[in-house]
């Protein structure tokens, strides 16, 4: 199998803790980027050089460089979702919940009622989120390039790439959840899904916060770098530039409290994290006129 499963110990949060995946074949890699992702200056310089993270000196931007080839990034993702992996519940997904994506669902229905609206959500992975959308009476459409199988089983119209959506279908929302730190090229995914809203639609994105209290202590040692997928690390000023240049004019940080199923002291420090911005993901609305 082209992964191998490294999960740390699970229960310690009340959450389903997340399994991160390593490769296990030689890696290769891209040569290095020689300018920022988001905004596109040249002026780089390395912020962690033993795990190849780069900053862009102009925004800020946190980036992997060099990155994994395409080939191995197709290699490590189809193993993260081979059916054995799917059955034994260890793909990375785990960390999504029907509890968490309902909770997704209802801060974006808190902005537009979703019954009977059109609804993409990219990066789909097994659908949960998919359905938890589906329960609330949107018409929904999921885009997932590696689980696109396991996701169709859903009984949701499962696409496996943006090229193979049908040109004329648009969107009154689109949801995606923990992928824009997957991608290299972030400004050219956000300008297409941008370009499949309908007028004043909206983009509903979840990532890791890099200004996270947890970042900030663990640094180099922060759990998102060690990520084998991820190549960028947004804070929520970059996410806002990502989001600017692609062409999104109101951005706004939901602030909407997460309940993960902590209880007592747990629960309490997260609510406080939350509360001083500074918890592990960063959740983003922005809308395109
Ligand atoms: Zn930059």
């Amino acid at each position: 199998m082209g992964v191998s499963v490294r999960t740390t110990p699970a229960g310690t949060n009340g959450r389903i803790v997340q399994a991160q995946f390593e490769p296990q074949f030689e890696p290769q890699f891209e040569p290095l980027l020689s300018h920022c992702p988001t905004c596109g200056s040249d002026r780089l310089e390395t912020r962690y050089p033993s795990i190849r993270v780069w900053i862009c000196c102009r925004c800020r931007m946190m980036f992997r460089s060099p990155q994994p080839t395409d080939v191995d990034l197709n290699r490590f993702y189809s193993g993260a979702f081979s059916p054995e992996n799917v059955d034994k519940h260890t793909t990375g997904m785990e960390g999504t919940t029907e509890s968490l994506a309902k909770q997704y669902v209802s801060h974006v229905a808190a902005r537009v009622p979703l019954k009977g609206r059109k609804v993409m959500e990219f990066g789909a992975g097994l659908g949960i989120t998919s359905k938890a959308l589906r329960d609330s009476g949107a018409e929904v459409t999921a885009v997932e390039p590696f689980a696109w199988e396991e996701c169709g089983k859903t009984g949701i119209t499962t696409y496996r790439s943006l090229e193979e959506l049908p040109e004329s279908l648009k969107f009154d929302v689109i949801l995606s959840l923990e992928v824009v730190e997957h991608l290299r090229a972030p400004l050219t995914i956000l300008r297409e899904l941008r370009g499949r809203l309908l007028p004043s639609g909206w983009l509903y994105l979840a990532t890791p916060n890099a200004a996270s209290l947890r970042a900030r202590l663990h640094r180099s040692r922060w759990s998102e770098f060690a990520k084998y997928g991820h190549m960028l690390f947004y804070t929520p000023a970059t996410l806002e530039i990502a989001l600017r240049e692609a062409g999104f004019d109101t951005c706004a940080r939901v602030k909407k409290y997460i309940r993960y199923g902590n209880s007592g002291i747990k629960a309490l420090a997260h609510y406080a994290l939350h509360r001083a911005g500074l918890e592990g993901e960063l959740r983003f609305l922005a809308q395109a006129k």
